[in-house]
């Protein structure tokens, strides 16, 4: 992985420098915003010319790229990103440092020591430019038979005034944890699923957790029968690799709320008898992001020392055809008793959350969280980088829309709207896995809820979207598995700690 450290004004030496951009005086220009780095003032002036030559507006999101000739510099590339109008140390501010960091470091790719000298005044910048650093440069190289040319840049510089300021330091070592955590969801949404069967994904889990201290508990296919886990069971039954249910807790000395996360762990997903078409079934490999996401959130959680108790359920299958599929029209027993007849094999993530979410109430959490790619209909309804989310508490609400803001994920609030309830009604069983094409991901939702304790606050944060981006790369997020929900749930763990 990328390293980042902190460094003085005067420590430039590099191959690569990234400087930050506001707009100029002048419509349409961009000027060089220094920040606290010595650069020599006939610098800076040749920056701003090569700025000028380069059409640099200064905007957020801008990336302009020049040789570092051109500026009369030793670098061999200066990347130049936009930080807008925002000011200093606001959340507008920290978006555009993150972002930008991101997209200069997968520019970045192949360099030996990147210093970032866009301004940096504050710890929570500090945590902004290091994720976004980290996240930007990340790449997955395990199936390429050599080391690619451009691999991740080795080393990232961030020009601070005070590098041995005790904030700055504390914030460095926490986005260390948090970009860490994240690339090990992402590792394992890009690891194609015939090397990560169920099993595998639990036990790479487990490990990790293991060797953080945390109690790990992995339920096989015998045990899951015996335990009446029948969504699990039902959808893993036609693959060749059996099903598993991976419990993990985290218990810090002093921590008085708990919260549950339930994470949808399809290691593939073909969509079963009700077979997905050719052109959906290409990224179902990252039908297990939401397992990943827990899993990497709770170890984080540990890592950073969060003073709260977390229980994290990864409900894991993988749903395939075989003679020993469920089918269609099926009628499943879930763990808490509710029976659910299976109209579409391909609404299976429902399935092995409901006794996920089921089996977490005996916890007693205070608060239970769960993440899944759960339908193609939020991803038609917000867009491919937008996770929407459902909950039964406006508090709960307003506090997951704070901790998005802060992680810079976007999140938009969804409608559990009555009406579409009774969608779900069965004729043969409690319940119908599927309801009406319209309003799916609501319906979805509903679903779940049904699973859920009365009295327990929740929410269910359908990831579908930004999970695994298949389009172009955008600020932190490249090619394939995002690691999404891992920094808003870890803002909220870390508020939750402290309220
Ligand atoms: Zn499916």
């Amino acid at each position: 992985m990328t390293t980042v450290r902190l460094v003085k004004p005067s420590e430039l030496d590099g191959d690569v420098l990234v400087i930050g951009t506001v707009p100029g005086p002048r419509k349409g220009s961009a000027v060089f915003s220094p920040g606290k780095a010595n650069i020599a003032p006939a610098a800076v002036k040749k920056i701003n010319e090569a700025l000028a030559a380069s059409g640099a507006s200064g905007k957020v999101g801008e990336l302009v790229s020049f040789l570092g000739a051109a500026a009369g510099l030793r670098y061999t590339t200066v990347h130049a990103i936009g930080l807008g109008a925002t000011e200093m140390n606001t959340r507008e501010r920290y978006d555009a440092l993150r972002d930008g960091a991101g997209v200069a470091l997968r520019a970045s790719a192949g360099a030996k020591k990147v210093v970032f000298a866009a301004p940096i005044c504050s710890a929570e910048a500090v945590l902004a430019a290091s994720v976004g650093a980290q996240l930007g440069a990340y790449q997955f190289n395990a199936y390429k038979s050599s080391a690619p040319k451009k691999g991740p840049a080795k080393a990232v510089a961030l020009v601070v005034p005070d590098p041995r300021d005790p904030q700055s330091r504390a914030a460095l070592n926490s986005s260390n944890t948090v970009a860490d955590n994240v690339c090990f969801a992402r590792d394992l949404i890009n690891t194609p699923a015939a090397d990560l069967h169920p099993d595998d994904l639990a036990q790479t889990v487990a490990a990790r957790a293991t060797e953080l201290g945390l109690d790990v508990e992995i339920l096989d296919e015998e045990q899951l029968v015996e335990g009446g886990y029948g969504g699990i069971v039902g959808v893993g039954q036609g693959a060749a690799d059996p099903p598993r249910l991976a419990r993990i807790a985290y218990r810090p000395k002093g921590a008085k709320k708990h919260v549950a996360l339930i994470g949808k762990g399809i290691t593939y997903d073909t969509g079963g008898y009700d077979m997905k078409p050719a052109m959906s079934m290409g990224p179902m490999k990252g039908d297990m992001s939401g397992a990943a996401a827990v899993a990497a959130t709770i170890c984080a959680a540990a890592e950073l020392g969060l003073k709260i108790n977390v229980t994290a359920y990864l409900c894991i299958a993988e749903n395939m055809v075989s003679g020993t599929a469920t089918r269609p029209a099926d009628v499943l027993t879930m763990y808490n008793g509710k029976t659910v007849e299976v109209n579409n094999t391909d609404a299976e993530g429902r399935l092995v959350m409901a006794d996920g979410l089921a089996r977490s109430a005996e916890d007693n959490p205070d608060v239970v969280f769960d993440v899944a790619t759960l339908t193609g209909a939020m991803v038609v309804a917000l867009g491919d980088q937008t996770a929407g989310y459902f909950a039964n508490d406006d508090e709960l609400a307003a506090d997951l829309d704070t901790a998005a803001k802060q992680a810079g994920e976007p999140f938009w609030r969804m409608p559990l709207l009555e009406h579409l309830r009774p969608s779900l009604d069965s004729t043969v069983a409690d319940l119908s896995n599927i309801g009406g094409r319209m309003g799916g991901s609501i319906s979805a939702a509903l679903f779940l809820r049904e699973f859920i304790p009365n009295g327990v606050k929740w929410a269910h944060l359908d990831i579908a979207g930004p999970a695994l981006n298949g389009n172009a790369p955008y600020g932190v997020v490249g090619k394939g598995g995002a690691g999404f929900a891992v920094r808003t749930l870890l803002r909220y763990l870390d508020g939750a700690a402290q309220s």
